[in-house]
């Protein structure tokens, strides 16, 4: 096992680490921008490293400061939580040039999922089922109307280098596939240096349906079942849950063991997530996720496992600590994400926190750290032995979460929890910005 661990990121998620680090003895080494010196993460990990000035760009993005930390401190592994360089294949690859140890699957793996349509080819060539839409690059405004023509209207364009929800352009009919064709491409230019789009079926009211998958990297895997997060507003997930409400015993076990097996087959090693949409019972591949989710803690809660743990292990040779037939669904459990905004608009509401209580008691985690400049205040998980107690739950620990000085998310999670459609379960994709427009227009 390692003894010291480096964990490239700042937030929830380098605490999160620091902690199943130091729970299972091994030492951790925070970095830090000259702006976060205080941060939290710097003062909860044994060891912290000044890696460049305040732009993400010149410090956690910076392949050569982290690798200099690594040498400087003598960490042995690094850990890149999420963002920032967890899904970039150069930087494992610089690191294993180095001689460290990549907390995450190998660079090719990252490489193939990276790229949109890679990764979708790769999928169906495993087995997994797809959206119906090109079977590449569309480079032009004839390929796309003739694709459009053979998977019927409404489309979606999506660019290949696309993430974050953004780069995607609804079509309803040629003429607006015409204008949405070009945006995307040029929208695509701009956000990500890559103008390739593809096209896929718009489907009019699919769930998002997430399988967690883990693989030892020597070829056996397992799936953790599923989460739902179908709560979105521009395509950015608001509140997750787990076991997914519209997903019965059967459907769970067909779907994490087609994943399961995928990703075995290719030696896959570590946490991964396979995006799918959901709809009339059929699953739809959109992307895979090479690292750990923002919302991992709610499978963590259903299937009582430590993930970052395990990914630790994974990484450190030794194989997973469960095996498929010993994971087993306990209750339920439900993320919000409580990001400094204003409810209604979702602007922005920057300030300094004055008071911040976090709720407590039985079921109830709050991953949380304090930025300035970081609109997402924490997490908030809780676990019931059902989904009607989830929900209480919830409603009860975000009563008693203080946050003084800045306006935040928690109006809009009591307004949600009030809904029948929340309590009964029934949404889709399109169900929150639908709501929204009707309560607040
Ligand atoms: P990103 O990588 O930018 O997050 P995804 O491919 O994961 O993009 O899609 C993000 C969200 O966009 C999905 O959760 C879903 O809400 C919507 N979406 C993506 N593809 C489709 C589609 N074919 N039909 C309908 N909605 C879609």
């Amino acid at each position: 096992m390692f003894e010291k661990i480096l964990i490239a990121n700042r937030g929830e998620i380098a605490l999160r680490v620091i902690r199943a680090a130091r729970e299972m003895g091994i030492k951790s080494v925070a970095v830090h921008s000259t702006a976060d010196a205080d941060a939290m993460h710097v003062r909860m990990a044994d060891e912290s490293v000044c890696i460049g000035p305040a732009p993400s760009s010149e410090s956690y993005l910076s392949k050569a400061a982290i690798i200099s930390a690594c040498e400087i401190t003598g960490a042995q592994a690094v850990h890149p939580g999420y963002g920032f360089l967890s899904e970039n294949a150069s930087f494992a690859q610089a690191l294993e040039d180095h001689g460290i140890t990549f907390i995450g699957p190998s660079a090719e793996h990252i490489r193939i999922m990276g790229d949109k349509i890679t990764a979708k080819v790769t999928a169906k060539d495993l087995g997994i089922p797809v959206v119906p839409g090109s079977d590449g690059g569309v480079p032009d405004f004839e390929t796309a109307i003739g694709v459009a023509a053979s998977i019927g209207f409404p489309v979606i364009i999506k660019a290949t280098a696309g993430g974050g929800g953004r780069g995607m352009k609804v079509a309803q009919n040629a003429e607006e596939l015409e204008i949405a064709f070009r945006t995307a491409r040029s929208e695509a230019k701009n956000a990500f240096g890559n103008d390739e789009v593809y096209i896929e079926k718009y489907l009019q009211k699919p769930r998002h349906i997430e399988i967690q998958v883990f693989g030892d990297g020597k070829g056996n895997a397992v799936h953790l079942g599923e989460r739902d997060c179908s709560l979105q507003r521009r395509h950015q997930k608001v509140f997750e849950e787990a076991p997914g409400p519209a997903i019965t015993p059967k459907m769970r076990a067909e779907i994490g063991k087609v994943c399961a097996d995928a990703v075995a087959k290719i030696n896959y090693i570590g946490a991964g997530t396979v995006e799918f949409l959901y709809e009339d019972g059929k699953f739809y591949f959109i992307e895979m996720n090479t690292r750990l989710q923002v919302e991992h803690p709610v499978t963590e809660y259903i299937f009582g496992v430590d993930l970052v743990r395990e990914q630790i292990r994974v990484a450190a040779g030794l194989p997973m600590s469960f095996r498929q037939d010993e994971l087993e669904i306990n209750g339920h459990a439900i993320e919000v994400r409580i990001n400094a905004e204003k409810i209604p608009g979702f602007t922005p509401s920057p300030g300094r926190v004055r008071m911040f209580h976090a709720p407590g008691g039985f079921g109830v985690r709050m991953d949380s750290a304090l930025y300035s400049g970081y609109s997402m205040i924490g997490k908030l998980i809780v676990h019931g032995r059902d989904r009607p107690e989830a929900l209480a739950r919830l409603k009860r620990a975000l009563g008693e979460l203080i946050i003084d000085g800045v306006e935040s998310s928690v109006p809009l999670f009591h307004m949600l929890l009030a809904e029948p459609d929340i309590q009964a379960g029934d949404y889709n994709i399109h169900w929150l910005e639908k709501w929204l427009a009707r309560q607040f227009g």
